[in-house]
């Protein structure tokens, strides 16, 4: 507006296309919304002397409903109203992005809510070991992690099972040596005996199986889903002849109660089991700390609510370094997770906060624990090495870490969403925002057209395999170029809905701006699935975003 004068109408469509709106929680109370007297207070006057806009206008670009003088402000809406595109961070995210926003989008299929998805990854060569990086770069190179990594898996899969599990055995090691020297300094601090000290440190077992967890704690992600029958607990653990170990960190938020709540009953868990169970909290949770864990583990626990984590990453941390994920089918894992790479829970459904779920999913974890993780953690060849472990390492690290590592993530980015977004604002702000003067006007013209749009009669007429589908359309003063007519079905068996463009045959000659549209489909399903629909058409626009309207025949 500074630059060229404009309207906040026109600023706002000449610079929109090149915003890109990037959701990152899964649940509407993520969103910050404001009290619109503390947005009047504050922006104002910033609204009417800078923007030239009222108050209501301005509010309005925060609300559902401008008309809803106690709705509060929402930024998430006013982030899909600045931006020409919208994404969430797994396809799972997406999904449920779609949900949340589509009172935006009213009378328009949820699936047309328009917020696609970019999947998360994480910088491998931030978070692989030692021992990880000699192992990949033996098989793919320096470079690797750069360019299309498109040899990356075939490589890993020629690595032999003795190197896999040397390095696993490795890096289990040094995790078992960095918590030993942080849990020593923990126990200092509080004055323990020394030999107290050097008793907890020698419980930490370089050769068994290393469970890991660390987050926040926060109740969404039931951090103490494992605590759930502490006696179960410790007799996994415990196991005479199959012993496992766990290790878990994380920090709850200063002013999230119900989460330190949580980490103290690890506290008094493991202060009540110390003599007897392999459990070790690492305190000051941080990313070295992280990186360390994630190096070291054997199997990343991960056991949210669904649909609550948008995508995750820690567990994304520990492919590259051959651990192996347990997780709830949530965010990243529910498009990642195959039976060949690592263990899931949960039916890929919500259950909301059920305790009686929540007992059920306890009783999976415990389940898949005993009956599978650690049997075959321990199930040895001669050489004294688990193969179907190795398997399933080597699947999950040539299989996974290609696909969730940032590099894949920023080249999506970048070919969906940055590159696109940067020449459509180009076109829209050249030549002094011509074409974004031009939207607006458009828009501006075609509102009361829009609502003054009817549909007319409707007739089908089946012949062999084909209905051929007619409908009057009513247009009034508006031009057959500036609206499009489509027949839309719901999908069926969870396919897709399927759309098809109607075609206008002739103008009606009795009646202005009467128009018939017409369209032939299959008649595999019934004629009254097919339902035909009007939204605005104009080149160069995003259809939802910038002209949502839409109108369905009854
Ligand atoms: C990776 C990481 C996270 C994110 O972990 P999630 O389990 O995906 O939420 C949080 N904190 C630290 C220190 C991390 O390294």
């Amino acid at each position: 507006m500074k630059k060229t004068g404009y309207s906040f109408a026109v600023a706002l469509a000449a610079t929109r296309p090149g915003n890109l709106f990037t959701t990152h929680t899964a649940v509407a109370a993520g969103f910050d919304r404001f009290p619109p007297a503390l947005v009047e207070q504050y922006l104002g006057r910033y609204a009417q002397e800078e923007l030239g806009l009222s108050l209501r206008e301005f509010l309005a670009l925060g609300r559902q409903n401008p008309d809803d003088a106690g709705e509060p402000f929402n930024m998430a809406y006013l982030a899909m109203r600045g931006s020409g595109a919208a994404n969430g961070v797994s396809r799972l995210h997406g999904q449920v992005s779609r949900q949340l926003f589509a009172p935006l989008f009213p009378r328009w299929p949820v699936d047309e809510v328009p917020i696609g998805h970019v999947t998360n990854g994480v910088h491998m060569p931030t978070w692989d070991s030692a021992a990880a990086d000699q192992i990949w770069t033996e098989a793919s190179g320096k470079e690797r992690w750069q360019g299309t990594s498109a040899t990356l898996e075939a490589d890993l899969r020629s690595v032999s099972d003795e190197k896999l599990w040397a390095m696993r055995n490795t890096s289990r090691e040094a995790l078992v040596e960095y918590a030993r020297e942080s849990i020593g300094r923990q126990m200092a601090v509080v004055a323990a005996e020394p030999e107290a000290i050097a008793r907890t440190k020698a419980r930490l077992d370089p050769g068994i199986l290393t469970l890991g967890f660390a987050r926040r704690f926060a109740t969404y992600k039931r951090p103490n889903l494992l605590l759930h029958d502490p006696g179960r607990l410790l007799r996994i653990l415990n196991h005479p002849e199959r012993p496992a170990q766990l290790i878990i960190s994380g920090k709850a938020h200063p002013a999230d109660h119900a989460g330190q709540a949580l980490i103290q009953e690890w506290m008094r868990f493991i202060r009540r089991t110390e003599s007897t169970a392999r459990v070790f909290f690492l305190a000051d949770y941080d990313m070295l700390l992280a990186e360390r864990m994630v190096q070291g583990v054997d199997v990343w626990i991960n056991t949210p609510r669904r649909p609550w984590e948008a995508c995750g990453t820690s567990g994304m941390k520990v492919l590259v370094n051959g651990g192996i994920n347990i997780s709830q089918l949530d965010g990243w894992w529910a498009e990642a997770y195959t039976p060949e790479v690592g263990w899931a829970l949960g039916d890929m459904l919500e259950h909301g906060e059920d305790p009686a779920w929540d007992a059920a999913e306890a009783e999976v974890l415990y389940e898949l624990l005993e009956q599978q993780v650690i049997p075959e953690f321990f199930s040895r060849n001669e050489d004294g090495i688990p193969t179907a472990w190795v398997a399933r390492m080597r699947e999950s690290m040539a299989g996974l870490t290609p696909r969730f590592s940032a590099s894949r993530t920023v080249r999506e980015y970048t070919e969906q969403h940055y590159l696109p977004a940067a020449s459509a604002y180009r076109l829209r702000a050249a030549d002094k925002g011509a074409a974004a003067r031009k939207l607006v006007d458009w828009q501006t013209a075609a509102a009361p057209r829009w609502a003054a749009l009817r549909f007319g009669a409707r007739t089908v007429e089946t012949k062999g395999h084909q209905h051929f589908i007619s409908a009057e359309v009513f247009l009034k003063d508006a031009s057959p170029d500036t609206i499009r007519v489509e027949l839309y079905a719901d999908g069926v068996k969870g396919s897709g809905a399927v759309k098809y463009e109607m075609t206008r045959t002739r103008q009606l000659a009795d009646r202005a701006g009467g128009y018939a549209y017409r369209a032939s489909v299959s008649a595999a399903r019934p004629a009254s699935d097919y339902t035909a629909r009007i939204m605005a058409h104009c080149d160069g626009i995003a259809t939802h975003l910038e002209a949502g309207w839409i109108l369905w025949q009854k």
